[in-house]
């Protein structure tokens, strides 16, 4: 399946809307096992796709998430505001260059992720997130308990990336607040696809 304009902007909208409405979980989380400041981070960015998307209408799918890509590189900052900027940058252009599965796109948001940020499946990052679930809608199957796992694998793993990894063991019996924001973004995604099972 691929996302059509409307399907695409609904699913961003979503994750703005979640993530605003989750800000201090988000610090939260980030205040156990990072510097506090995910939530403020996120949200600087949620705010700031929001402003792009009134200024301008983006006119197809490309230009949506080349708009949210600048919006969280500009504004989010922190690890993450590259991280997500870079996947959804690579989706942009793939979506542009080829007729691409959202499958596929999605796998080329976490290659993304794994590029910029020299990490890979088992580190405790939001790529513990997107590679299972990329894995999951391959297979055909993602549902939002498939995104509850995922973000839920991330607890007892010891990070080796990013700031958690300063604590070593200490960062084990946390989830990551980098997960926890994609698990937003995924779960968003399945409001608007539907669950898949
Ligand atoms: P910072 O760590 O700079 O304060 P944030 O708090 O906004 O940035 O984001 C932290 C999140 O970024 C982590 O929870 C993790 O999911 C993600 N992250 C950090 N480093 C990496 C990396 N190298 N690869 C993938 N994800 C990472
Ligand atoms: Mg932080």
């Amino acid at each position: 399946m691929k996302l059509e304009l409307a399907q695409a902007r609904k699913w961003i909208d979503l994750f703005v809307e979640k993530i605003e409405a989750n800000k201090s979980e988000l610090n939260e989380l980030d205040t156990a096992i990072g510097d506090g400041d995910h939530g403020t981070n996120m949200d600087r960015g949620a705010k700031a796709i929001a402003d792009s998307f009134e200024k301008k209408n983006p006119e197809n799918v490309s230009d949506l998430y080349k708009a949210t890509a600048f919006a969280m590189i500009q504004k989010v900052g922190g690890a993450s505001g590259p991280l997500y900027g870079t996947a959804l940058l690579d989706m942009s252009k793939a979506v542009k260059s080829e007729n691409i599965e959202l499958a596929d796109l999605i796998q080329v948001g976490a290659d993304g992720i794994k590029r910029r940020g020299e990490s890979d499946v088992g580190m405790k990052t939001m790529i513990d997130v997107w590679q299972p679930l990329a894995d999951d809608l391959k297979s055909g199957h993602l549902t939002h308990s498939d995104v509850k796992s995922a973000l839920n694998s991330t607890k007892d793993m010891v990070a080796t990336k990013g700031r958690a990894s300063y604590l070593e063991e200490k960062s084990k019996g946390h989830l990551d607040p980098g997960s926890q924001s994609s698990a937003y973004l995924f779960d968003s995604l399945i409001e608007v696809i539907g669950e898949n099972s």
